[in-house]
């Protein structure tokens, strides 16, 4: 992967969607490689959440490093707002969509193949009696439970093929529940951020599987990132920093101004630092219905957006800088 990116960046590839295909054919191919087969046990943890964000399998971790890179946010942007925004599914999801590809070509092949005969010595195995720790338990048992963690059941006692497409949405609806849910929890405010400031309580299993219109739009990666600084809540903001030093929320207020915390919707709306500029793109501006939303704001012409989100963020750096000087 990192050669892959070394060369895009030496050939000027900065466009989006081109770097999410070259790392689903060069690199995806070789990670995912047979995962059909081993993947099982990782994806039913994953299913089930007994990883956290953080963890994950290698694979997984990697994935969503490149995806943080590709959007230009920090490590810590929650996972399930990464893979939103880029309209990515986790990649233990594409496992078990193959599995689940092996798993009819097996159940339907003759009975004299050498697939049907493994697929039926796997499932007796899996149906006999015994605890097994996941990692020893047959494939079949493994993709049942994988299975089985995003509400699809597999009977083993009589194998039949599987519906792709209920898997697909039961996939999707997973995803959704996961990111609401996550948002829920107290002190999730990058998550609230996202679910309730930037899609407005909107979010549905369709919108999940679609990439953020900007990053198709919008081929410069320094036009990109602050956007998605912004709609992910991993911005240059007090909101943001003051959790690195632990500055309790309430107290993480603008440098620039006092007059607030610096959240999104102050830097966007309020902050008298970026007034000018908010009279430079005054056509994103005058025709919002009142009260401002965040929610609306985000729905004007992305690379419209992604320009003035670029010009914020430069003029806090040039702020910032004759801050530190002085
Ligand atoms: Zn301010």
């Amino acid at each position: 992967m990192h050669s892959c990116n070394a060369r895009c960046a030496a050939l000027g590839v900065e466009a989006a969607p081109l770097q999410l295909r070259l790392f689903s054919t060069m690199v995806d191919a070789v990670l995912s490689y047979g995962s059909e087969v081993w993947g099982m046990q990782l994806a039913a943890a994953s299913a089930a959440g007994k990883t956290s964000s953080t963890a994950g399998s290698k694979a997984e971790r990697l994935h969503l490093a490149h995806l943080r890179r590709l959007l230009g946010v920090r490590q810590g942007t929650p996972t399930a707002v990464v893979l939103a925004e880029a309209g990515e599914r986790p990649l233990w999801q594409r496992w078990v969509l193959r599995a689940v590809k092996l798993w009819n070509l097996a159940v339907t092949a003759e009975q004299s193949s050498l697939l049907w005969q493994a697929m039926t010595a796997s499932v007796a195995l899996a149906v006999a009696p015994g605890h097994r720790i996941p990692a020893r338990q047959p494939w079949a048992q493994q993709l049942a439970a994988a299975l089985a963690a995003i509400g699809v059941q597999l009977d083993l006692h009589q194998p039949q093929p599987v519906c792709k497409a209920a898997v697909q949405s039961a996939c999707s609806a997973w995803q959704l529940k996961q990111l609401q849910d996550a948002a829920t929890r107290e002190g999730a405010s990058k998550l609230q951020h996202y679910t309730q400031g930037v899609w407005g309580g909107t979010l549905d299993a369709a919108s999940l599987d679609t990439r953020a219109a900007y990053l198709t739009v919008v081929r410069e990666r320094s036009r990109r990132a602050p956007l998605a600084q912004l709609l992910t809540g991993s911005h240059w903001g007090a909101e943001e920093t003051g959790r690195w030093d632990k500055t309790p929320p309430e107290q993480r207020l603008c440098s620039h101004c006092g007059g607030g915390v610096e959240t999104v919707h102050h830097i966007i709306f309020d902050c008298p630092l970026y007034a000018s500029l908010r009279t430079r793109f005054s056509d994103l501006f005058c025709l919002l219905p009142e009260p401002r939303t965040l929610h609306a704001f985000f729905q004007q012409p992305p690379a419209r957006l992604a320009t003035f989100a670029a010009s914020l963020k430069l003029q806090w750096q040039v702020a910032h800088d004759a801050a530190v000087l002085l």
